[in-house]
């Protein structure tokens, strides 16, 4: 039987993890947030920061999401970390602290979808709902030859039908951590292991020598450039401090900190480049600076976006008469305290 093959085979060679040994929900909720489009050796280590800093749900309600982003600093996709902070303050405040327990009851939780739901309420209350990722869309699609493109509702309840019919409802919560490990140790993207499959007799698309075509996937969708340049704006007296601004409300790192921006449709060329960062730079802080100097030029990925930036560097012999509101200055000593951007990071690090 298919289950009780896979399983067997888990509990063999499966992936001993630290959210695989508890059956709290709260905790598999973090791990599963957190490992949405991190890979799990990066993962670990914020996992284990979020049970250490905010133990219960009622610890990370009661923290600001200020801290929250701080916590998360680096991950990347940070509308996770708000999401995770705001679905801790709607358990707390209008489930009475007590995490839901029906998969209904967590789909409804902000950030929340299908595979998250399914992970908990299996690992956490052995409930049979069949978790669909990456890599189980790609062992099943292979194993049973489906050609239809997965990521779409389409695709979802095909695979999730076939699921049902294979789950085992005694040991869903195994069985489907036994799917995601065999997908991504042997049944891989590229080089999958079907010499030494314990499926390779049944697999129908190793059978038919079709396993680098599945799954099929929807074409790519377009990746839109972004241009920035940050002004990495300094004075010296009388303490060392730089100027940052807070991300607003509907686009990426919300309520993140970064260095002053100006963002334009189109890239500047390299001739005025200089002499219009210059005269951006005199009209928000009213003065002329010391010096003004060209430095990093980075390339920051996104899903669907690619960031170009450039990185300005300003400095001015003693705090400038005037800036525009939402910018404040910060002794660069508290620029570790606030949560920044990984782009932002990079650069100052790099500094
Ligand atoms: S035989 Fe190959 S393609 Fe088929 S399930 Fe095994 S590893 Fe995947």
């Amino acid at each position: 039987m298919f289950a009780e093959k896979i399983i067997n085979w888990y509990l063999e060679y499966g992936r001993q993890l630290p959210w695989r040994c508890t059956d709290n929900p709260y905790y598999i909720w973090l791990s599963e947030i957190i490992l949405q489009q991190t890979r799990i050796e990066q993962g670990r280590s914020y996992y284990e920061r979020f049970v250490s800093e905010y133990p219960t749900v009622g610890h990370l309600a009661n923290a600001s999401e200020e801290q929250v982003l701080k916590s998360w600093q680096g991950l990347g996709y940070y509308s996770r970390a708000r999401n995770l902070h705001s679905a801790a303050k709607y358990i707390s405040t209008e489930l009475q602290g007590r995490f839901p327990d029906t998969y209904e009851g967590i789909l409804a939780l902000k950030g929340v979808g299908r595979y998250t739901a399914a992970a908990i309420a299996s690992f956490a209350y052995g409930m049979p709902y069949p978790v669909i990722d990456g890599n189980v869309y790609r062992l099943v699609a292979r194993l049973y030859r489906i050609g239809t493109p997965i990521g779409t509702d389409r695709a979802y309840a095909i695979f999730e039908k076939r699921l049902m019919g294979l789950i085992d409802r005694e040991r869903p919560g195994l069985f489907n951590q036994a799917m995601m490990d065999f997908g991504s140790m042997y049944c891989r993207p590229v080089r999958s292991d079907c010499v030494n499959c314990i499926f390779s007799q049944e697999c129908l698309a190793y059978r038919g020598g079709v396993v680098s075509e599945l799954p099929v996937r929807v074409g790519p969708t377009s990746v839109k450039v972004r241009y920035f340049y940050y002004f990495d704006i300094r004075w010296d007296a009388p303490l060392p401090t730089i100027v940052v601004q807070q991300r607003g409300e509907g686009d990426i790192w919300q309520g993140l900190y970064e260095l002053p921006l100006y963002e334009t449709e189109q890239p500047i060329s390299e001739v005025v480049l200089l002499g219009e960062l210059r005269k951006v730079v005199e009209r928000w802080m009213g003065a002329v600076p010391q010096s003004i100097a060209l430095k990093r030029c980075m390339t920051h990925r996104l899903t669907h976006r690619t960031i170009r930036a450039q990185f300005v560097q300003v400095i001015f012999d003693h705090k400038p008469p005037k800036m525009p509101e939402k910018m404040r200055p910060l002794e660069l000593s508290e620029i570790k305290t606030i949560p920044i951007s990984r782009l932002i990071d990079r650069y100052l690090s790099e500094l």
